[in-house]
C-alpha cells in the first residue's frame, strides 16, 4: 500500500522520532504549526478515526497513555492540544490515523 505514514513507521522514510515502541511511533511534523508539533501514529495502518473499531481501539488507548509522557518530555506543562483530522471536511491530508500534539505557545481557541 502506498501510504506515507506506513513508510515512516517502517523506517523507509526518515523522521525525527520522539517516541517509539512496538505498536506506535511519534515524530515531529515536517511543517510545524506550533513550537511543538508532534504526530503520533499506530504502526499498523488505520485510515482515520472513522476506522477505529473494538478490534484496534487498544492501539488508540495506548497512544493516549503515551501522549502525556511525550508532553512531559517536551515540557508542555502549560498545556497542549490533541487533534485528529478525519476526512475531507476536516482537511485530512494523510490517510493513516494520526494525532497531532500541538503546544509551546498560547493556542487559538478557534476550533473551526
Ligand atoms: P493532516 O492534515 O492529515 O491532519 O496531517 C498531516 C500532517 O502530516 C501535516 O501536518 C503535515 O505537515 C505532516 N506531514 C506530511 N508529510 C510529512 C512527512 O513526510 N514527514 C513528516 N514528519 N510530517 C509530514
Ligand atoms: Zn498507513
Amino acid at each position: 500500500m502506498d501510504c506515507l505514514f506506513c513508510k515512516i513507521a517502517a523506517g523507509e522514510i526518515p523522521s525525527q522520532k520522539v517516541y517509539e515502541d512496538e505498536e506506535i511511533l511519534a515524530f515531529r511534523d515536517i511543517a510545524p504549526m506550533a513550537p511543538v508539533h508532534i504526530l503520533v501514529i499506530p504502526k499498523a495502518h488505520i485510515g482515520s478515526v472513522d476506522e477505529i473499531t473494538p478490534e484496534n481501539s487498544n492501539l488508540v488507548a495506548h497512544i493516549f497513555q503515551v501522549i502525556p509522557q511525550i508532553a512531559r518530555a517536551e515540557k508542555l506543562e502549560k498545556g497542549y492540544r490533541v487533534v485528529s483530522n478525519c476526512g475531507e471536511h476536516a482537511g485530512q491530508s494523510v490517510h493513516h490515523l494520526h494525532f497531532h500534539i500541538l503546544g509551546g505557545r498560547q493556542l487559538s481557541l478557534e476550533m473551526a
